[in-house]
């Protein structure tokens, strides 16, 4: 068996040692004679597996009370429909464009209700966040919608946005428990797990009780209600049973490692030495405002896409893969998740500096 390091923006790496457990247990699941694919969802076995889950994640973010937590399909996709739906009271919204995921739910929502666009960076190529301290917010707005880290351009907000009192509704897909988070801050936290925390195929929706109600968009179909959901503990219908148990296994790897302020230390420390490099470098330049750097997704060039193209496939061969940036922008990427050890990163870059010497 030979990992690569891999460098994808997801689905994307996940620790090894969650792997093994899942292999350990995937034919006899603790002595129940099945693998948790094949048992039912409403049976004891898988209802301790959810409720688990449920109980990690809340002591990992610290989650309040007063807030759901729901594990959903439909990717991060099926919610730019679900946030309008549920929330679009006045049927209008904000948001801020920071990327083409942001750009997406903007469009979904524009189906919905009046979205309408508060800031946007495409002016520069979504390479830097807007200055959103004083934003013109309308009185009559249900929410302000952001995409937190943007996963193809290699931005994160590092203040959140003054929503002068509306409701914050955040896609934390690619920094989700990446760094500790003060979930009181924001009405809705949601993400597909895909990223930084497990198997495609789960989303999980964080909302605040009160903005979960009956009084939905007419036509808002049954699951994406988010009361449906919510009132039956993500057990109205079959959930994504396999990929909340491998999730689960990532919360507890979390919590064995120290929880979100250490992952947020080796996520600084990771980062830091990618982006140093970055600076220092003749050839590879990153490609965004350095205060907005994202510690989960890092983009960079050499300026001529025929080297771009001779670095990835000279490190596809060293065992470096999914480095290419993503189709629309070109370059490299390299994203490094909660689960990308350190010494990915430092083989990274010496490799990147052997390029640099040959190819000067
Ligand atoms: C990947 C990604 C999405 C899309 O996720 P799906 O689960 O494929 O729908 C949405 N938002 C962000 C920030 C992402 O990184």
């Amino acid at each position: 068996m030979s990992r690569v390091y891999n460098f994808s923006a997801g689905p994307a790496v996940l620790p090894e040692e969650v792997l093994q457990e899942a292999a350990d247990e995937m034919l006899d699941y603790k002595g129940c004679g099945m693998s948790v694919m094949e048992m039912s969802h409403r049976s004891k076995v898988y209802d301790e597996i959810i409720k688990d889950a449920e109980k990690d994640l809340r002591e990992l973010m610290n989650i309040p009370d007063n807030y759901k937590v729901m594990f959903l399909q439909g990717g991060a996709s099926q919610q730019f429909a679900a946030v309008p739906m549920n929330l679009m009271k006045n049927k209008k919204a904000g948001y801020i464009i920071t990327g083409q995921w942001a750009k997406k739910a903007y469009q979904e929502a524009k189906m919905y209700g009046e979205a309408i666009e508060l800031a946007s960076s495409a002016d520069e190529t979504f390479s830097y966040i807007p200055d959103c301290s004083n934003l013109d917010i309308p009185d009559d707005l249900d929410y302000v919608y952001i995409c937190e880290n943007n996963t193809i351009y290699g931005t994160k907000y590092k203040t959140l946005p003054n929503t002068k009192g509306k409701t914050l509704v955040a896609d934390v897909s690619s920094c989700f428990l990446s760094e500790p988070v003060d979930v009181t801050k924001y009405g809705v936290i949601y993400g597909g797990v895909q990223k930084n925390i497990g198997p495609a195929g789960v989303v999980i929706v964080i909302a605040r009780e009160d903005l979960i109600t009956d009084d939905v968009l007419a036509g808002t179909p049954t699951m994406l209600k988010w009361k449906t959901q919510a009132d039956a503990d993500s057990l109205y219908n079959t959930p994504p049973c396999y990929g909340i148990y491998i999730c689960g296994k990532v919360f507890k790897w979390l919590k064995k490692m120290g929880g979100l302020e250490e992952m947020q230390r080796r996520n600084i420390e990771k980062a830091q030495i990618l982006y140093d490099f970055l600076d220092e470098s003749k050839l590879f330049k990153g490609t965004v405002r350095k205060e907005d750097r994202s510690l989960m997704n890092v983009p960079f060039v050499t300026g001529n896409e025929e080297l771009d193209a001779k670095f990835v496939k000279e490190a596809t061969a060293a065992g470096f893969v999914n480095l290419k940036g993503h189709r629309t922008v070109g370059g490299m990427r390299a994203s490094i998740y909660n689960a990308m050890p350190k010494e990915g990163v430092e083989k990274l870059v010496e490799f990147m500096k052997k390029f640099e010497k040959e190819n000067a």
